[in-house]
């Protein structure tokens, strides 16, 4: 009897967390990381709206004439709708990272589409006017139903570049550096405006707002033209 429950259970890690990981992480299918374009990029933050962070990231934002996507919390977005309006006025993409920082490993796909992603949908929905289209699951995180299910009314998008941002930086290396390695014509940079989240630390989001300026002057000055996900998405089709 407990032979039968440990293949069950080893044959359910397999299908329902493995495949999906492999599929998504590793290969890249079903979901997107990058863009095509040339010499253009996209800014996405996730874990917000924040309100001591978020907005001192639009400040720079705004001074920089960027445009970015913000991948929000529903439970965040709601606690904060100035915030959330704040973010959609000033002409940012938002799109949705569930309604609580849970890992969709730990829930089934039906749970997911209803009390995270509909019921963040909604949330953001009322507070802007426009329901969001574009879906980024915590920490990257995809079960094999979500693969199935969600991709049918959402465009699930990843990243290619990790800032690495939720810790404080290293000083032998630090974001700026870091990032002006690694972008790429069509890179889909990831960062984070809330230090909140189980495994950041509190601090991280002020060095990298901080760093962000820098990096953001300095890709402009090379040509690069920094763009919502959806409409770096959009030159390709
Ligand atoms: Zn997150």
């Amino acid at each position: 009897m407990s032979r039968i429950i440990v293949v069950s259970l080893t044959l359910f890690i397999i299908i329902y967390m493995f495949i999906p990981y492999l599929i998504t992480r590793i290969w890249g299918l079903g979901v997107t990381i990058r863009g095509r374009s040339a010499r253009q990029v996209a800014f996405t933050f996730d874990d917000g709206p924040d309100p001591l962070h978020t907005p001192k990231l639009l400040d720079v934002l705004k001074r920089q004439g960027v445009k970015g996507t913000f991948f929000v919390l529903g439970s965040k977005a709601e606690q904060n709708p100035e915030l959330t309006r704040r973010i959609h006025q000033e002409g940012h993409q938002i799109g949705i990272h569930n309604y609580t920082h849970l890992p969709n490993w730990i829930m089934s796909p039906r749970h997911i589409r209803q009390q995270h992603v509909q019921r963040s949908a909604d949330i953001i929905e009322r507070i802007t006017g426009e329901r969001p289209t574009f879906y980024r699951p915590p920490w990257g995180i995809l079960n094999m139903g979500d693969l199935f299910s969600l991709r049918k009314s959402y465009r699930i998008v990843l990243w290619s570049v990790m800032g690495g941002d939720w810790k404080v930086q290293s000083r032998a290396q630090p974001l700026k550096e870091k990032l002006l390695k690694r972008i790429k014509p069509g890179s889909i940079i990831l960062l984070h405006d809330s230090g909140d989240t189980w495994g950041a630390e509190e601090e991280a989001p002020y060095l990298m707002i901080e760093g962000l300026e820098e990096v953001l002057e300095d890709i402009q000055m090379k040509g690069y033209q920094c763009l919502r996900t959806d409409e770096l998405l959009m030159q390709e089709s």
